[in-house]
């Protein structure tokens, strides 16, 4: 068992001068690092094994994101804990099964994950029998969480999935314990990108710690991935959720962030309202003493959302090209709350923007 990072307690404070050492030059990267944010108050997680059949499942609704063909799901819900995570809606009756609770949210400091060793047995015998294709590891959990960490699942999936051939794995996490799989993905770079989803710059990290309280900080996020840039790997660049008052000011350098580290594609999502997850994302940023972006979620019903979700389009845009980025940007966008007014606009952004399905909200993040 190797020792957890991020959801073990370890925290990064960066210099000026190590800040410096990570410029290559580029004044956005240095916006979007500054220095970690103190590490928010982590929620200890009860974890439940619980049988899950499927290792490696097709996944048209993220085939449609451009994501990936397959997804690789480590358990039913994370303990990361993000307040706005969506899985709890989505493997509402899984949950219900595994806990006994009539509904589970990831305020409820549970982890539910597939019963280790025969979950990697599965993920292997569904890697030889299936059609390759590109897998996410994960969709709707993390498999460098906490208690994915325990049993090396990130690590026991990749080297399944990747010693059948034709397949390729776009790996997606919140936590920084991917860096000590680099070895394994530079072994087979040309099959694997890269990405930690990053939802704050400096200026908004210390909110976002109300909100993700297991996961690593933003600022270690961030370096994780100038670590994969210099060690060769693929990456992809995954800004999502944008909150309101936290991120949205920050879209400039986050593409910028992206261009300097040569993210083949830049993904990027305003939060979307599912479940209970906005009263309790509300509460946590008020709890925190972030009343005005407490404030400005909270306002986001009605037609605010939509004003929102507008606005950070337009901004992305501006930045991709600002970067040249516009052939590799992928705003991801569920239409149902948009008003028609902000629809017409945001249908001139082209192929930059792709068009969901809302009956097809998957969680994660
Ligand atoms: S948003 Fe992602 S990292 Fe956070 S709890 Fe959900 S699956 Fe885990």
């Amino acid at each position: 068992m190797r020792k957890r990072l991020s959801g073990g307690g370890d925290t990064v404070h960066l210099t000026e001068g190590e800040m410096a050492g990570l410029q290559d030059g580029d004044v956005a990267m240095r916006r979007l690092g500054g220095a970690a944010a103190p590490r928010g108050e982590e929620r200890k997680m009860k974890i439940i094994d619980f049988e899950k059949k499927a290792g490696i499942r097709a996944t048209p609704a993220f085939a449609r994101k451009g994501l990936a063909t397959h997804s690789c799901n480590v358990g039913f819900l994370c303990g990361h804990g993000c307040l706005y995570c969506s899985t709890p809606a989505v493997n509402r009756c899984q949950l219900r099964k595994a806990c006994g609770m009539k509904s589970v949210t990831t305020s409820d400091g549970v982890a539910v994950r597939a019963d280790p060793d025969a979950f990697v047995e599965a993920v292997s015998r569904d890697a030889k029998r299936m059609r390759p294709g590109l897998v996410e590891l994960c969709t709707t959990v993390d498999a460098w969480s906490p208690e994915a960490q325990e049993h090396d699942l990130g690590r026991r999936c990749l080297e399944a999935i990747l010693d059948q051939p034709g397949w390729t794995v776009r790996v997606l996490t919140k936590n920084i314990a991917v860096t000590r799989d680099f070895d394994l993905i530079e072994k087979h770079r040309d099959r694997v990108q890269v990405g930690l989803s990053i939802t704050a710059t400096a200026r908004g990290e210390t909110a976002m710690r109300a909100l993700e309280p297991n996961a690593s900080s933003n600022a270690e996020r961030t370096l994780a991935m100038v670590e994969a840039h210099e060690r060769g790997l693929r990456t992809f660049g995954m800004f999502c959720p944008l909150f309101p008052e936290i991120a949205d000011r920050s879209i400039h350098d986050m593409v910028g962030f992206a261009r300097s580290i040569d993210a083949e594609e830049i993904f990027m999502e305003t939060v979307n309202m599912r479940g209970d997850n906005f009263p309790r994302c509300v509460d946590a940023l008020r709890g925190a003493g972030f009343g005005r972006e407490a404030d400005t979620l909270a306002g986001l019903d009605g037609t605010g959302w939509s004003e929102f979700t507008a606005e950070a389009v337009r901004a992305m845009s501006a930045a991709a090209r600002h970067f040249d980025t516009e052939d590799r940007m992928r705003f991801l966008l569920y239409p149902g709350r948009l008003t028609a007014r902000d629809a017409a606009e945001i249908r001139q952004y082209g192929d930059m923007v792709k068009w969901l399905d809302n009956s097809e909200g998957e969680g994660g993040s």
